[in-house]
């Protein structure tokens, strides 16, 4: 039977509910706070209240997208799901490699040494300190997705390197894959390099698709079975929110509208309602969700994006057992 692995062990992907598909709750530390530190997420207090929040809105289910190497909290998530009942699926995998050190372990391993650990992280527990202590401290947190991500427009040996580890751990474990894509560029490279490791589309999820809102692209993407993140809602600088109600429209115009799937991204300190910021995690849910009612769209396209797509883009593949 298909199942969505959660902090907290394994689901029937059926009771998944109304899912943010790309949220981030912790990004305690690395090079990452260096470069961004509006990025700072360090207060498990506030994110058990912006997690309260997004489930006063009906939302019951956060992807983490935070891999190993960018301040990520397996404890930390485990205890925000205990306090606040929403399910919490976690990331093993990479970021972008300017988040990371020459020096990291990412830039030194084979794809098939990098797998070896993501697959760990995913059957036995995820590592409290992503690897980066003298030592291990495996948590009883499962990761539940894989992440890879590009640069804009362009495809580094190390993006490759982490492209060929997410398909091959997913290969293995049958754990989906969600991706960064650099201003929804390189989403054709990233599925034919996932695809030539051992991982089809149909477990893949493209995260920023909105940011490039090319609704030709879009459709020969949903095409090939990928799901598509959108997480424009609220955050006008990249795009006004009717530009992702315009490609919502036209993606189920099209037929597509089971491919897509809603985001928050609101991972900067400034965005949080807890620190003052007037988005927060439960953006989509508080005031984009409402703006797509007002302007028509059917309940049952709005509970597509948000409830039946999530259960079918984060399933871990079905097949694995016989594969053992
Ligand atoms: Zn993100």
């Amino acid at each position: 039977m298909a199942i969505v692995r959660t902090v907290l062990g394994d689901i029937d992907p059926s009771v998944l509910g109304n899912t943010n598909a790309h949220e981030h709750l912790f990004i305690r530390n690395g090079l990452i706070l260096i470069l961004e530190p509006d990025f700072r997420l360090d207060s498990e207090a506030n994110a058990v209240s912006e997690v309260n929040d997004f489930r006063s809105h009906g939302g019951q289910a956060i992807v983490d997208t935070s891999p190993l190497g960018v301040g990520r909290d397996p404890e930390g998530l485990a205890s925000v799901s205990r306090a606040t009942g929403v399910h919490v699926v976690a990331a093993t995998g990479f970021h972008k490699p300017r988040y990371y050190l020459d020096s990291h372990w990412r830039n030194r391993l084979c794809a098939e040494q990098i797998a070896q650990l993501f697959v760990e992280e995913i059957e036995i527990g995820m590592d409290a300190y992503g690897f980066e202590a003298p030592f291990r401290k495996t948590t009883s947190a499962r990761a539940g997705v894989i992440k890879a991500a590009s640069d804009y427009q362009n495809f580094t040996p190390a993006i490759r390197t982490g492209f060929e580890a997410a398909a091959l751990a997913h290969a293995q474990t049958g754990a989906p894959i969600l991706t960064h894509t650099e201003m929804g560029t390189m989403a054709h490279q990233q599925l034919a390099l996932l695809a030539k490791h051992g991982a089809s589309p149909d477990h893949v999820v493209l995260s920023h698709m909105d940011r490039n809102p090319d609704w030709m692209l879009h459709r020969d993407l949903a095409q090939t079975g990928a799901f598509l993140e959108y997480d424009g809602p609220g955050r006008i600088k990249y795009l006004p929110e009717n530009a992702v109600m315009d490609l919502i429209s036209k993606m189920f115009e099209l037929g597509l509208g089971s491919q897509i799937l809603l985001g928050g991204d609101t991972a900067r300190r400034s965005y949080w309602k807890a620190n003052g910021g007037s988005t927060g995690i439960a953006y989509v849910l508080e005031q984009f969700i409402p703006r797509l009612r007002k302007e028509g769209f059917p309940a049952q396209q709005i509970d597509a994006m948000l409830i039946g797509n999530p259960v079918r883009a984060f399933a871990f593949r079905d097949d694995r057992q016989s594969k053992k």
